[in-house]
């Protein structure tokens, strides 16, 4: 057993709220949204960071952001805000790359 968090979720362990599922990567909604549409897209595989992934494996992340789109494309209208935190002193909180696709409403610019 892992102790990833988004492992557990890819794997079923832990309850998630799915709105997309594929072969690679999963989407599904944040517990404590920051906007009307707030979805994390994750590869199914596990890497740290979205920095680590480019280096592994760009097509997956490439895989990503069709994914972003599609999610965007069916709750917000195709426009929306991709953010990667990416380390402790940025934000991140889970070491297992994820997406946030944030939008549905004018979104402030407000990141630190
Ligand atoms: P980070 O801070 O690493 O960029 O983003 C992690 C995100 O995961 C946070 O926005 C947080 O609200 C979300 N999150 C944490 N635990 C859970 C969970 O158990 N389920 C879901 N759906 N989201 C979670
Ligand atoms: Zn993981």
């Amino acid at each position: 057993m892992t102790d990833c968090l988004f492992c557990r979720i890819v794997d079923g362990e832990i309850p998630a709220d799915i709105v997309v599922e594929s072969d690679d990567v999963i989407a599904f909604r944040d517990i404590a949204p920051k906007a009307p549409v707030h979805v994390l897209v994750v590869p199914r595989a596990h890497h740290a960071n979205v920095a680590e992934l480019a280096d592994a494996s760009p097509a997956l992340l490439a895989r990503m952001a069709q994914v972003a789109r599609e999610v965007a494309d069916a709750e917000c209208g195709g426009e929306f805000r991709w953010i990667f935190n990416t380390g402790a002193s940025a934000g991140q909180s889970v070491f297992h790359v994820h997406g946030h696709v944030l939008g549905g409403g004018e979104l402030g610019w407000e990141p630190a």
